[in-house]
């Protein structure tokens, strides 16, 4: 509102998310003869200058907890070793079968063994069906345009914090395939240069679409809660034989010691999956890994009901999220090293597996469950 002071920065965000309920004060008697008090959405007061919608509010105020807990700091060195000791065989294994397969030939020249790269999404595939994990992996990766869609639109979200003035969403994002176009260590920069008209104008629409959704539900991110898109996360492990790895959409906030702060923060569409969760638990693991303290919310922000689905994280998720990466390693090298044959899992993930058409289980149960 006109003529009201801005709250002083340190009030509005030390570097991270805050609590954005105005400081108590006791309660006042009311005068019915004087004017409504402007609530602190519309008046700017509280800690919170914007105008924000209900949603954005809900979100702001469940994100911004003031319940930092501290982690002991041995924490993340005891994951690390005992990871390494329980994926030790693996990586022996893994190694002996690379070596073996290439005959000595040692294409890279370093002696060494090419890592086992593990992300959140083969751990997820190796927990589905073992199937159509290997099905997927011999599949060469190629963009197409909803997997650009979602590097578009972190990168127009990336761009919507600093950039000046009120661009809208379409603004962001041709700014954000223009930024990306001329990036030449961006790995999306060819196929979008390549692009014909009908292509790019769908692109444009999606990333459109997404960028609009995250404006329109989520609080506007401030330079003080350190925003970071496409955050990488990576945890070298067993001399460098396995890699585990991720890409963070949007982290919030950092830790303060052995205090957590950060807010790791995963975009979807469509409704949520329990995978969604697992996905976010690999991450925070991933994170206590590189920095020591892991960050202490998870948050699934879900672009078309404008929702978030949150959880804490704890010691307990941490360890039994490591036991579950232990688990998918062991079994992606069994599989890869053929050391026994991958089972059946069907699902109703069968529905959208590229092998339902030649798969008898998957076809049954498809089968069954249409008649039930
Ligand atoms: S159709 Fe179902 S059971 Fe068959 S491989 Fe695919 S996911 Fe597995």
């Amino acid at each position: 509102m006109a003529g009201e002071a801005a709250p002083p920065e340190e009030f509005l965000a030390d570097g991270e998310i805050v609590d954005a309920a105005p400081a108590s004060e006791p309660p006042t008697p009311v005068d019915p003869s004087a004017p409504p008090r402007p609530t602190p959405a519309a008046s700017g007061g509280g800690l919170v200058p914007e105008q924000l919608t209900p949603t954005q509010q809900r979100l702001l105020d469940e994100l911004g907890t003031t319940d930092r807990p501290s982690f002991d700091p041995d924490l993340g060195p005891t994951l690390r070793a005992q990871l390494e000791s329980s994926l030790a065989t693996a990586a022996d294994a893994h190694a002996a079968w690379l070596e073996h397969r290439r005959g000595g030939d040692d294409h890279d020249g370093d002696g060494r063994p090419d890592p086992l790269f593990v992300s959140k999404h083969r751990i997820s595939q190796i927990h589905a069906c073992e199937q159509r994990y290997l099905a997927e992996a011999e599949d060469t990766f190629a963009w197409t345009v909803p997997i650009a869609r979602g590097v578009v639109a972190h990168k127009a979200i990336e761009l919507s914090i600093t950039w000046r003035g009120t661009p809208t969403p379409l603004d962001l994002v041709e700014g954000a395939i223009a930024r990306l176009e001329s990036d030449p260590y961006a790995r999306v920069g060819d196929f979008l240069a390549t692009l014909d008209e009908p292509t790019r104008a769908e692109l444009l629409a999606a990333a459109n679409d997404r960028v609009a959704a995250f404006l329109d539900g989520f609080p506007p991110l401030r330079r003080a809660w350190r925003p970071v898109t496409e955050s990488r996360v990576r945890a070298d492990l067993c001399d460098d034989r396995i890699v585990l790895s991720g890409k963070v959409d949007l982290s919030l906030g950092f830790a303060r010691g052995n205090q957590a702060g950060r807010v790791l923060l995963d975009m979807k569409t469509g409704g949520p999956q329990p995978a969604h969760i697992d996905d976010l638990r690999f991450y925070a693991l991933l994170e206590t890994l590189k920095n020591g303290t892991p960050p202490r919310m998870l948050v699934n922000y879900y672009l078309d009901a404008g929702q978030a689905r949150s959880e804490q994280v704890t010691e307990d998720m941490l360890w039994a999220t490591a036991q579950r990466t232990v688990d998918a390693v062991g079994k992606i090298v069994e599989l890869t090293t053929d050391q026994r044959e991958a089972t059946f899992r069907p699902s109703h993930a069968c529905k959208w597996c590229a092998k339902r058409e030649d798969c008898r289980v998957g076809q049954q149960f498809l089968a069954e469950l249409e008649s039930a």
